[in-house]
């Protein structure tokens, strides 16, 4: 069972590479996910371009945030609805719940939202006498099975078909037992089933914003089961609950982002469903909440801005990053043990958590680059990952092993003939043992590396000693 705090990543991780059933998910939809990005990719043929926009738009709103903040707030008010700022998770909670109450609100509707997985909201609702109901179904499932999302666009991304069977039986205890779930469609139409009375009966739904609009003050959700449109539009009252950093300055700039968020999360042009919801129902209006709600998050991000950390609130949120990073590929999300995986949430759950309780996350990470090579934003992840393993670094947070190493390294590389003759040493030594067989499957010191795959051989001399020779052939 893996433990959800971040600050048990290393056991978690461990247990996930040995967890089979995890592994067939991924094995599943890993690759699924990265051919469907490089196939949308490789069909637009300005994608790289759209990048450098979308890196733009939201850099320029970043730099203006105050004035874009405001002037969205101005928009939503003249559109009949209400801006809520929220320092925290605690005023966020303590605020939806308030809106919760004088709706009398006994059942509320949810579409999916990682922002309410941030500060906790289902858990703080229910204990407080206000039922959500996930109504996206990968989360209407891991609701069911209490669990955390793994993924943020595809939350129960660890379960297989059989999973999802063994789960309905379990909590849809009228379930005809000859029913069978060998199809995708069977779990759909079990799930829309139950889901249709919430929906009716909800006082209150709850989304996300994918952006918030500042020109209009409206905000926009994609989903692809249409889930969230029945959250937003049939209960009396809509709560957007959104981190500041989803502003974008124009509907324009809003199409901008739409082009590249569906490419990089799904691979698809456009999601099934893209809504753009402005206010309260109006007179004229056919449906819509009678009230409309935002609730607007600060949770550190404010703090983020001008400092070494600010690109990162570019992030739209499309998991891109995640579906290429070979680290999440091979243990999963739950292994992370915060609401944010992958290279992303390395980057995030730190500045949430504190560095002492996730200083293992920004460690999972090989450096590799595929994240900032498919970010749709262009979000310089490794160079923060960096960040915060200097940080981690500087407070003597790493590993007495690992801070050793890099002390014999340093001083190595301040006297550079000990350097070059130890390197030479080692890549000979490393030859000798390694034999005809030229690799390794268990290096001391890097087992963690080698006792999955065989290290090959230093081949021939150190780059230090080609270089002297060939300097020494010129003369
Ligand atoms: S960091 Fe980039 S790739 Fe990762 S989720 Fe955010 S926008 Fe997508």
């Amino acid at each position: 069972m893996l433990a959800a705090t971040s600050d048990r990543f290393p056991a978690n991780a461990r247990a996930a590479l040995q967890d089979q059933g995890l592994q067939k998910a991924l094995a599943n939809t890993g690759p699924q996910f990265q051919a469907r990005r490089a196939a949308a990719v490789a069909a637009l043929p300005e994608f790289e371009a759209l990048r450098d926009a979308g890196r733009d738009i939201k850099n320029h709103t970043l730099e203006h945030l105050d004035f874009y903040l405001e002037a969205y707030a101005a928009k939503v008010e003249a559109s009949g609805g209400h801006v809520h700022w929220c320092n925290d998770a605690i005023e966020a909670r303590g605020t939806i719940l308030k809106i919760c109450r004088a709706a009398n609100a006994r059942t509320v509707t949810k579409g999916k939202s990682m922002v309410t997985e941030e500060i906790g909201l289902n858990d703080y609702l229910a204990q407080n006498q206000v039922t959500p109901i996930e109504t996206d179904l990968g989360e209407y499932i891991i609701q069911l099975r209490h669990e955390m999302p793994s993924h943020i666009i595809a939350p129960a991304l660890h379960l297989n078909r059989e999973d999802w069977e063994t789960t309905f039986r379990a909590a849809h205890t009228d379930l005809d037992p000859n029913r069978t779930f060998t199809e995708r469609r069977d779990i759909l139409t079990e799930a829309r089933a139950r889901l249709r009375a919430k929906f009716l009966a909800a006082d209150v739904g709850i989304t996300g914003a994918n952006f918030l609009i500042a020109e209009t003050g409206s905000s926009v959700i994609v989903t692809n089961e249409g889930n969230g449109d029945l959250t937003q539009t049939l209960p009396r009252v809509h709560i957007v609950v959104a981190g500041i950093e989803k502003l974008v300055p124009t509907l324009e700039d809003a199409a901008t982002m739409l082009r590249l968020l569906a490419r990089s999360a799904t691979g698809q042009d456009m999601s099934v469903y893209t809504t753009f919801s402005t206010g309260a129902r109006q007179s004229a209006d056919l449906d819509g909440p009678a009230e409309y709600h935002v609730v607007l998050l600060d949770n550190g991000r404010s703090g983020m801005i001008g400092g070494e950390f600010q690109d990162m609130l570019r992030c739209i949120r499309c998991a891109a990053c995640i579906n290429h990073c070979p680290i999440y590929t091979a243990i999963g999300g739950h292994a992370y043990g915060a609401v944010y995986p992958g290279p992303m949430g390395s980057v995030l759950t730190p500045m949430f958590e504190g560095l002492n309780q996730a200083r293992d996350l920004p460690n999972a990470s090989t450096f590799c680059g595929r994240c900032e090579s498919v970010c749709p934003v262009k979000i310089p992840l490794p160079k923060m990952l960096r960040h915060w393993r200097e940080r981690e670094f500087e407070r003597h947070l790493t590993p007495a092993t690992a801070r050793g190493g890099l002390a014999l390294w340093a001083w190595l590389a301040r006297h550079p003939s000990l350097y070059r003759l130890a390197t030479r040493a080692a890549a000979k030594f490393l030859r000798l043992t390694a034999g005809k067989r030229g690799t390794f499957h268990k290096l001391p010191f890097a087992s963690g590396w080698s006792n999955g795959r065989d290290f090959p051989a230093p081949e021939g001399d150190t780059f230090f000693a080609r270089l002297a020779a060939a300097q020494r052939a010129q003369r």
